[in-house]
């Protein structure tokens, strides 16, 4: 029977994970908190192995002790699968953990499937033009999948808790000092309504008319690689798409986005696409529900004031 033990620094990928893990096989969780150990019987966990440690009081502080924790809670759970949130964190996890267990991990996972005890994970490759099948040969395997990959559906465990005691070395990395982030943080993968912005905005100033799109919907704005990685106009917590956040969105208004591959694999499941594009053979168009061709300067303020109505 495969083991399946899941782990992710946040609850919501965590849940989402063994959603998908009492498919596959036997669904356990790894948590560094015992405080909220019990929160995921309701999401099928038939164990809950908890670590605790004043080692990893500073969550955020060495990945290298994380990970030193986590190869010593799968060694006790038995588990031959680990599944990680693709988060910015767990991909650094995933790597260091998989060194310490000796065997092979895949990262930014959109895809599993089980068969002879061994899972398919599928994710994009050649820049996002494809789509590859990995299998991992070692006996163990280490999984981070992309958050939002999987629905989160409840099923009630009536799971066991059970207590590892971790022997971990001092963290070598000190806090010293912490200091706020300058810009407010915006969640672009929980957000019901999603404005995305591309290049096609001329300067930053003009990134207000998005936002006002935005603010009018009740909703977050969102942008490709272009605005965040390489103009910085906006921070990297906004960039959707293969190097960035995936969006499942009720509803997504793209505008001045060209629809890139590796920007549009992170916006197909949204359920309904709106694009405005002044040139009418932009591949957006191709994944749209709707397709606007025209200025985004004359259409996106009309649009602002019709909807404030
Ligand atoms: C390995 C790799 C990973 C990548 N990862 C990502 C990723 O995660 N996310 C991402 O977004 N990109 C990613 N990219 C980059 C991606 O390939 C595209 O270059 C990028 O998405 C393009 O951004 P854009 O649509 O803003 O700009 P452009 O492609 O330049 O498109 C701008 C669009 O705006 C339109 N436009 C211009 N003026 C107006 C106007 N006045 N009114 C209306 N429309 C107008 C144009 O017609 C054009 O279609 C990656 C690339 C590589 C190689």
């Amino acid at each position: 029977m495969t083991q399946i033990l899941v782990f992710s620094e946040q609850d919501a990928v965590a849940f989402e994970l063994l959603s998908k893990a009492r498919e596959l096989g036997t669904a356990m969780v790894a948590s560094l908190r015992k405080s909220n150990a019990s929160d995921y019987f309701a999401y099928g966990a038939q164990k809950v192995f908890v670590g605790e440690s004043a080692a990893l009081a500073d969550f955020s502080a060495d990945a290298l002790t994380r990970a030193d924790a986590l190869a010593q809670i799968v060694n006790a759970s038995g588990a031959n699968i680990v599944l990680i949130g693709s988060t910015k964190r767990g991909k650094e996890l995933a790597g260091r953990l998989a060194q310490k267990l000796n065997c092979g991990a895949v990262t930014d996972a959109i895809g599993l499937s089980a068969s002879d005890g061994k899972i398919s994970v599928q994710r994009y490759a050649l820049g996002g033009n494809t789509v590859a099948t990995d299998v991992i040969n070692s006996e163990r395997q280490v999984i981070a999948v992309m958050p939002k990959t999987f629905e989160t559906t409840q099923q009630a465990a009536p799971g066991e808790i059970v207590n590892v005691a971790l022997q971990l070395r001092e963290p070598r990395v000190k806090i010293v000092e912490r200091k706020a982030k300058p810009q407010a943080t915006a969640n672009v993968e929980g957000a019901e309504t999603l404005v995305v912005v591309g290049k096609g905005f001329g300067k930053p100033e003009d990134l207000a008319i998005g936002q006002a799109l935005a603010s009018a919907l009740k909703g977050e704005m969102g942008c490709t690689r272009t605005l965040a990685a390489d103009y910085h106009w906006l921070g990297e917590e906004r960039m959707i798409g293969i190097s960035g956040k995936k969006a499942k969105p009720r509803l997504l208004i793209s505008v001045g986005v060209s629809g890139q591959i590796q920007h549009t694999v992170g916006i197909l499941e949204s359920k309904i696409i709106v694009a405005i594009n002044k040139d009418k053979s932009a591949p957006i168009f191709k994944i749209a529900d709707y397709g606007i061709v025209g200025d985004l300067y004359q259409i996106v303020p009309k649009l602002t004031a019709r909807i404030g109505k």
